[in-house]
């Protein structure tokens, strides 16, 4: 049997039970992709991997035991472990979570995610590639959704030298989109159009936990996409919500949600705007706000533009601080993978001292649940967020 033999020295990421597999540390491999043992230099077996020779992340470890096949059955078992583990956080008043979260789910490549009667995925690698027609019998035994949809439409998949593919698969998907609950809230999810599969689900815990700092608050939600944090404010008891996105069609949805949970109208505003341009005029013109949000897009994808996201990330913080009013709360978010916690922290602590107030911190938020992180896999873990009380006045 063909065999990826590595380099000497270039087993260790693998002992760590790190899944990745960079060609640099390949002395030896097949000429095609597929799927193979990956042995050290004294020809130690280390893991199960596929591997495709056109991407420098070449292989991604699909088994570390030996023995083990890449197949139907293999996959089966991964896919219903996966749902397993989430069992217990779906019901009548959650209807939405990530089934796979790749890597963090032992499935490198594939992203599943529920919403209500819809089941989307996401296929990212070759490897996960050449197993899409057993995926796609496997969710239709394993959850036999009303719909299904591949949103397998990122352009990271040209790196593993495929194309961008977008398909209906079973179904029909709904005009407005498909509704789902999320801690109760009734959420619509366009699952053809929107960002990503459709919603970012990262975020449930952290919209449940708005609610409980919004009563009687005037609120700002920056980057707001469909208004989940907007929704959960006004759920929390705000007075009043201003939703802020570049986005129209994200923004009409924004609007829907808010009718369809029975919430006034009168008490959300929706602005489509460039955030960073809107805050200045909003500083501008002397508005003060109770609680603002901030959860923009991810803005570094190489570790090269790290300074530059950082002072994206102050710019926002600052002036938010500045339209904080006294024992305000910024609730602020970084989706950077490549920024630690660490320095998104010392970031907000720069924006504290230019904004000339005290910071305390009152929570230290992260993913949700659905979307684990592996230990062995640190990239796993990209979303960071601080609860911040400011206080300008002693
Ligand atoms: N908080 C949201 C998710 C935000 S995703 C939720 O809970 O669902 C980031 C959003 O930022 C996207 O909706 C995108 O349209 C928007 N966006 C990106 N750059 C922007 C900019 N410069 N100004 C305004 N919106 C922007």
């Amino acid at each position: 049997m063909e065999k990826i033999m590595l380099k000497a020295g270039k087993e260790k990421s693998l002992r760590n039970r790190h899944p990745w597999i960079f060609s640099g540390a390949i002395q030896h491999a097949p000429k095609a992709s597929g799927t193979f043992e990956v042995r050290d230099a004294k020809n130690q077996f280390l893991a199960l991997a596929y591997y495709n020779p056109q991407s420098s992340l070449a292989g991604r470890v699909v088994s570390w035991k030996s023995g083990k096949t890449w197949d139907k059955a293999s996959l089966h078992l991964r896919l219903t472990s996966a749902l397993e583990r989430r069992k217990g956080l779906l019901g009548p008043t959650q209807t939405a979570a990530r089934i796979v979260a790749s890597e963090a789910d032992l499935l490198p490549g594939l992203i599943v995610d529920l919403y209500g009667s819809a089941l989307v995925f996401q296929i990212l690698t070759k490897g996960m590639e050449d197993m899409r027609s057993i995926l796609i019998e496997l969710f239709e035994e394993i959850f036999a959704p009303e719909i299904l949809v591949e949103r397998s439409d990122e352009a990271i998949r040209k790196k593993e030298g495929l194309e961008e593919r977008k398909e209906v698969i079973r179904g029909v998907v709904p005009e407005g989109g498909v509704e789902i609950i999320e801690h109760g809230m009734k959420l619509l999810v366009d699952i053809w159009d929107g960002h990503k599969t459709g919603f970012y689900l990262d975020q449930r815990t952290n919209r449940h936990l708005v609610k409980s700092y919004a009563k009687g608050k005037r609120v700002l939600n920056c980057f707001s996409y469909t208004g989940g944090f907007s929704l959960a404010a006004l759920m929390g008891g705000a007075t009043n919500v201003v939703s802020v996105d570049e986005s129209r069609p994200a923004l009409n949805i924004a609007e829907e949600n808010i009718k369809r949970n029975g919430l006034d109208s009168n008490s959300h505003t929706s602005v489509q705007a460039d955030v960073f341009k809107y805050l200045r005029q909003l500083r501008e013109a002397g508005e003060t706000y109770d609680l603002i949000i901030m959860d923009p897009p991810k803005f570094v994808s190489d570790r090269k533009h790290i300074d530059r996201a950082c002072r994206g990330y102050k710019d926002l913080n600052l002036i938010a601080l500045q339209l904080l009013s006294e024992n305000g709360i910024l609730v602020s978010f970084s989706c950077s993978g490549l920024l630690s916690r660490e320095l998104f922290q010392k970031v907000l602590f720069g924006a504290g001292v230019d904004a000339q107030c005290e910071i305390q911190v009152l929570e230290h938020l992260s993913q949700s649940d659905d979307h684990p992180v592996l230990l062995t896999f640190p990239e796993s873990l990209y979303l960071k967020g601080f609860i911040c009380r400011k206080i300008t006045t002693l």
